[in-house]
């Protein structure tokens, strides 16, 4: 029997690619395995958004083209082939197939089963890999010390599973002094509504590697959830690049779908993840009374507001104002307060001044996020940023990263 290894080094959707790719292709007949030595394929999915994913692919890249048999095959994938070629070829001639041509995988493995006929998992719960290397990867928020082991370490298996064996007692001995039962960890059920988007940020090399909007009908994804309720899952995590712009390629929208699922019944919550603020304003007549009227029925938001200047929001491309999304954020707190609110910005952008900096903490000040995370800019390639002028000195761009560290509780992700 064909023998198979898989590794993720991307997001949650590229984690959620992988576990499909183990079921195409244990339905085709092939084997885990998770030695890669033994292996005759090899299927890496990888990240470009920010320059430290590339270069946390590139070392699984190197790492399984060092360790596998001469004979195996090695297979990139995910978003790192359309966005950064040239940096996988350096390391050797390997098969790339991009998450948007991911059906291609059909021609090297000649299946039984075709790629299209392998329905999108739920949830990566059952990829234990999978779930260990982004468990392992958010370790990285909490220590220096950690980020520096697991961009050393952090494409081999065997390192992530103890990362997460050894957090996950930290947790219970912490729980144990402290007397709080620590919380179960519920696993989510995901559901990618969509995948693509309708934007065009100017720093964004995910938009490369993803491209334009494709929504699934909206009866699938309620089919879905129904599902998930029926096997007791309690959280339904919604997932695309961006889940504002859903079904404005199919005649629907956020709205809509998310109308039909509130008049679901049963015990659950809904987190909403990569929402473009630009959607919030123009579906605000619908979507806000949606939300306030089910907000026992959602359990977070995350909006990426990127800056609080308007002048950076034009340069980036982001189609709206400051104050527009920030009128908005201030009424879904106040009206639907269990709603957590998390954001994320990038700091650094191309000619940002320290008036448009001052900005973006007034707008932080002025919304309260239960969480921040903060980005700092680089150039990404082929993206139209990185071709703009006046970009921020490096220490001056770390200065203003670090004050919202120290003093407004942000988490520093990249
Ligand atoms: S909405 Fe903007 S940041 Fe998000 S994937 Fe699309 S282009 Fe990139």
């Amino acid at each position: 029997m064909k023998r198979f290894y898989t590794f993720n080094a991307g997001c949650i959707r590229r984690g959620l690619d992988t576990i499909r790719i183990q079921e195409y292709l244990q339905r085709n007949g092939w084997k885990l395995t998770r030695r890669l030595m033994s292996a005759d394929l090899i299927v890496i999915a990888t990240c470009g958004v920010v320059h430290a994913n590339e270069i946390n692919s590139l070392r699984a890249i190197e790492h399984a083209a060092r360790k596998k048999s001469a004979s195996s095959r090695l297979v990139v994938t995910g978003c790192l082939p359309n966005i950064n070629p040239v940096a996988i070829r350096l390391l050797g001639d390997f098969t790339l197939i991009p998450t948007v041509d991911i059906e291609n995988i059909d021609k090297l493995v000649k299946p039984g089963i075709p790629f299209k006929h392998i329905k999108a998992p739920d949830s990566v719960k059952s990829g234990r890999d999978v779930t260990n290397y982004l468990v392992a990867r958010s370790f990285c928020r909490k220590s220096l010390i950690y980020k520096a082991l697991f961009n050393r370490f952090g494409m081999n298996s065997n390192f992530t599973a103890t990362s997460v064996l050894v957090g996950k007692s930290l947790k219970y001995i912490k729980g144990l002094r402290s007397g709080h039962r620590n919380p179960k960890i519920v696993p989510y059920y995901n559901i990618a509504i969509a995948r693509g988007c309708l934007s065009a940020c100017a720093f964004c090399a995910t938009k490369l590697a993803i491209g334009g909007l494709r929504s699934r009908p909206e009866e699938e994804i309620l089919d879905e959830f129904k599902k998930g309720l029926d096997r007791g899952y309690g959280i339904f995590q919604l997932i695309s690049e961006d889940t504002g712009c859903y079904g404005l390629d199919i005649g629907s929208s956020l709205p809509s779908l998310l109308r039909k699922l509130f008049s679901i019944e049963g015990n659950y919550k809904v987190m909403i993840i990569d929402y473009h603020p630009r959607w919030l304003i123009s579906q605000y007549r619908e979507l806000v009374p949606l939300l306030i009227e089910n907000r026992s029925k959602v359990r977070e938001m995350f909006i990426p507001v990127q800056s609080g200047s308007d002048r950076m929001l034009e340069l980036m491309g982001r189609n709206h104002r400051a104050n527009e999304i920030k009128a908005i954020l201030q009424e879904v707190k106040e009206k639907a307060p269990c709603i957590s609110l998390r954001t994320s910005l990038l700091i650094g952008f191309p000619g940002e001044t320290e008036e448009d900096f001052e900005a973006t903490k007034d707008f932080i000040r002025g919304v309260g996020f239960s969480e921040v995370t903060v980005n700092r800019y680089e150039d990404r390639p082929n993206t139209p940023s990185s071709k703009m002028q006046g970009k921020v000195e490096g220490k001056t761009i770390e200065r203003r990263a670090k004050f919202l560290a120290e003093h407004m509780n942000c988490h520093i992700l990249s």
